[in-house]
């Protein structure tokens, strides 16, 4: 069972509470960008067995979106922080490299 808490509402629920909107950090390319970085942005996705970034909304909640550090593999879930964050918070980067010292780090 894969349980979320999601960071808007401090809600703790199961996934079927939640709605999975893929993976989390995607580097978008502007005008003039070439169609290989444009084709890497659209359709070009990770599936790691292991430690994910994704994106998920509380759909049965207070319905805003958020960002989750999870192990596919085990369900462990590392943490969940707003939406709006760039990139993977200092915290939740620490305690991923404590619980898996094999990680390869955030790309
Ligand atoms: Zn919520």
């Amino acid at each position: 069972m894969l349980l979320l808490t999601c960071p808007c509402c401090g809600v703790t629920a199961e996934e079927t509470e939640f709605s999975p909107g893929g993976e989390a950090h995607l580097k978008r390319f502007g005008p003039g960008s070439s169609d290989d970085d444009y084709e890497t942005y659209m359709f070009q996705r990770k599936n790691p067995r292991g430690v994910h970034f994704e994106r998920w909304r509380h759909a049965y909640g207070c319905g805003k979106w958020f960002l989750a550090a999870r192990d596919t593999m085990t369900l462990e879930v590392f943490g969940t922080y707003p939406a709006q964050t760039t990139e993977p918070p200092p915290e939740i980067i620490a305690k991923i490299k404590q619980k898996r010292p094999e990680w390869e780090g955030f790309k």
